[in-house]
């Protein structure tokens, strides 16, 4: 591999995509039903390179408030102006003039990961090398939908035999301790972590509490996205580590949630917290913390992907990320290179950038809509 100097690039042109794929089976939290993906898909053009990032917010504010028609309007009015036809020597110079923005952290992140992709392709390296990742694979877990719990037992079952590393389970009010007990009854050894996706108070104490019984590796997200303090509190009632999802959008929120004791782990997913400039802040304050991290997943098609698990190789990714096979979720991905685990391992897409490709014929079919910038 050819090592070059880092020149900046001048972002010739962009182009946003919304594509809409169809879930093999739907998804379940305890927020709604998923039964398809839609999201935008970024391009952004340098000479003859291309870097791609997928959005992470949803059509309608379902996981957190950012959607795909304020992302449109926000990265055509705000951010594109100031990207087209301008040079940028790093990463951080291309965050600089977004920063002024507020929140749209989702939006934002699309236009550091695509950059990212492109200065590594223009280095001739990996992301996950110029990232500061190792190795060549990354431990995977699953990611269970809320369903019955016959079939998420035997579900949880069969994705242990298969070598998932940790089984994750989605719960809500009046469907966990008894979901829980099960899936710890037929697998005693496995890891299993719960998701609540926001989806309880203080209130629900009683339950909270009862968790502790069946030796989770973490409970995410179980409290609002703005509470910290009643995170905090529910930590200190709790033997098992709480681990934050939706309310850590930024390396200040993961600062003031650990000195807080609000999380004793976190979820870091690249396209809700800004891009992997964030994502390696976070990172490394966690690890200052000696908190550990993992990579959490969006149902990403295979760009989004790509980028996770070149982010999940970095040193303090010491839990098993979301990053499982594509095929779970989608009968054809937009990209051409196959992401599947093996023995609960997903190998890091090899070549420069995220290292894959699009699948333009597939990806012509299931956009609906294309804005030039
Ligand atoms: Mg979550």
């Amino acid at each position: 591999m050819t090592l070059k100097t880092a020149m900046p690039l001048t972002i010739d042109s962009a182009e946003l995509r919304i594509v809409r794929l169809p879930l093999i089976t739907p998804f379940t939290t305890s927020t709604g039903t998923m039964r398809e993906k839609v999201f935008p898909l970024l391009t952004l053009r340098s000479g003859g390179l291309e870097g791609y990032a997928e959005g992470v917010m949803d059509p309608l504010p379902d996981f957190l408030d950012e959607t795909i028609i304020a992302t449109i309007g926000f990265l055509r009015d705000a951010v594109m102006p100031d990207v087209i036809g301008r040079s940028f020597e790093n990463p951080e110079a291309i965050n600089r003039p977004m920063r002024p923005w507020r929140g749209h952290w989702m939006s934002k992140a699309m236009v550091d990961m695509a950059y990212w992709d492109l200065w590594a392709k223009s280095l001739n390296l990996p992301l996950s090398t110029l990232l500061g990742g190792t190795g060549d694979a990354v431990p995977v877990g699953i990611s269970l939908g809320i369903d019955d719990i016959a079939t998420t037992v035997e579900k949880a079952i069969r994705h242990h035999a298969e070598g998932y590393k940790r089984i994750k389970l989605k719960i809500m009010p009046g469907h966990d301790l008894e979901l829980v007990a099960a899936v710890r009854a037929a697998l005693p050894d496995a890891k299993i972590s719960v998701d609540a996706n926001t989806a309880y108070t203080l209130a629900d104490m009683r339950v909270l509490s009862a968790l502790d019984a069946f030796d989770l590796e973490y409970i995410e997200q179980p409290l609002a996205p703005d509470d910290l303090h009643d995170h905090a509190v529910l930590q200190g009632r709790l033997r098992t580590p709480l681990c934050m999802d939706e309310s850590i959008r930024s390396a200040a929120d993961a600062r003031k949630a650990l000195s807080n004791d609000a999380t004793r782990v976190i979820n870091i997913k690249v396209g809700r917290v800004g891009g992997h400039l964030e994502a390696r802040r976070i990172h490394d304050i966690a690890a200052a913390w000696d908190v550990p991290v993992w990579c959490g997943g969006m149902l990403e098609a295979g760009i989004g992907r790509a980028h996770n698990i070149h982010l999940a190789t970095l040193p303090n990714f010491r839990k098993p990320g979301d990053t499982s096979s594509s095929s779970r979720y989608f009968h054809r991905d937009i990209v051409l290179e196959r992401l599947e685990t093996e023995g609960g391992m997903m190998r890091v897409p090899e070549g420069p950038g995220i290292g894959v490709r699009l699948d333009r014929d597939h990806l012509a079919t299931v956009t609906e809509e294309i804005f030039d910038f």
